[in-house]
């Protein structure tokens, strides 16, 4: 806190009728002051009029007039920091005003996060701190998650599986939570999950023109069973492809495939945007078995799947989604659809196809 310094000071000019001058001359206009004149003498000089000795005074620095002929009381005026107020009223004018109440301040309270912002009173300063987006207490200090802020002990709460904001309190048997509003959007309905898994194979087929005539079992399965499929438990995976081929090798050692079998897993309680990402990644999964069956390198298998579900992404204008393709914890999934992208800068999804059919040609049988 500051204080400033204040003086309040009073002019005092002495009247005098001139009899006992001698001849003298206006410190101001210069004119000649006879015996028979009144004049004004301040600290030892001496004024004609008072319109010459107000014009020999400071100017107020808020209204610019002088000090000997402003608003304040006769003769009151206030110097501070080098400055010169002809009043009270004209001081005030020329304090900052408080950030919240608009009274001028003297002094107050500077905000720490913003210096260019002054309060003049703690009750003031304490409107403008954050609530708890979750308890509603004013706080001094938080946590801000994804822009929100929260207070420590908030903070610490469960998170939500879909918006990884704290205060999740349902819970699923594999231990996953969800806050309220994301659990009454998320996918948990088998039949409906169905619906929308066929029509993200639909929009695929219609807005990029790809598509298998593969039939592909479509299951929606918890964190536990996924975690079984895929040998591990990762709330990072969410969806699986899985293909189940069997063939005869004849004399002259060719395969003949007899039967192919297609699953694809994905995780329910996703929110319907994260479902169809995940939907459109694992049929991309699909169509590079059925298309680039010698591809199978992650970088080509993952970028390729992020970069066509990325397409879709934009297509169902979600494209949100693909923000957190970028930020995915892992890291080879985030490289490989940096690297598809690149791949796809100019030539979009053409360049990329061509790309595959390259590798396909390439790769060793
Ligand atoms: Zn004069
Ligand atoms: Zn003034
Ligand atoms: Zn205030
Ligand atoms: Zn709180
Ligand atoms: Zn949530
Ligand atoms: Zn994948």
């Amino acid at each position: 806190m500051k204080r400033t310094l204040l003086l309040l000071l009073v002019l005092l000019p002495l009247l005098w009728s001139s009899s006992a001058l001698a001849d003298s001359q206006c410190a101001q206009c210069r004119k000649w002051i006879t015996s028979k004149d009144s004049y004004i003498e301040h600290e030892g000089k001496i004024y004609c009029s008072q319109k010459c000795f107000a014009r020999a005074m400071p100017k107020c620095a808020a209204c610019g007039k002088s000090i000997a002929e402003g608003k304040g009381l006769a003769g009151g005026y206030v110097y501070t920091k080098d400055k010169y107020y002809c009043s009270d009223e004209c001081f005030q004018k020329s304090l900052p005003l408080c950030a919240v109440c608009g009274k001028s301040v003297q002094g107050g309270l500077r905000d720490q996060q913003d210096k260019s912002k002054l309060y003049c009173s703690q009750e003031c300063y304490r409107t403008t701190l954050p609530k708890c987006a979750l308890c509603g207490a004013v706080m001094q200090s938080w946590t801000e998650i994804e822009g929100v802020k929260f207070c420590g002990q908030c903070a610490r709460l469960p998170e939500c599986f879909n918006c990884q904001m704290p205060g999740a309190g349902r819970e699923s048997r594999d231990g996953r939570r969800w806050c309220d509003s994301c659990l009454a959007l998320t996918v948990m309905d088998q039949a409906e999950a169905q619906k929308m898994f066929d029509q993200v194979r639909l929009d695929l087929k219609s807005h990029l023109g790809l598509s298998t005539p593969d039939t592909i079992a479509f299951h929606m399965v918890d964190a536990d069973s996924l975690g079984r499929l895929l040998g591990h438990k990762n709330f990072a995976e969410r969806g699986f492809y899985k293909y189940n081929v069997q063939y005869t090798v004849n004399k002259k050692k060719q395969k003949k495939v007899t039967r192919e079998l297609f699953d694809i897993y994905i995780l329910s309680g996703l929110s319907p945007e994260n479902f169809r990402d995940v939907a459109a990644h694992e049929l991309a999964h699909d169509i590079n078995y059925r298309y680039f069956p010698r591809v199978q390198g992650q970088r080509e298998v993952e970028g390729f799947a992020e970069y066509v579900s990325a397409l879709m992404n934009q297509y169902w204008g979600q494209d949100k989604v693909n923000d957190t393709k970028l930020r995915n914890q892992q890291k080879e999934y985030a490289e490989a659809y940096k690297y598809f992208l690149k791949l796809g800068e100019k030539g979009g999804l053409k360049a990329v196809w061509e790309y595959m059919e390259g590798k396909n040609k390439t790769a060793s049988k």
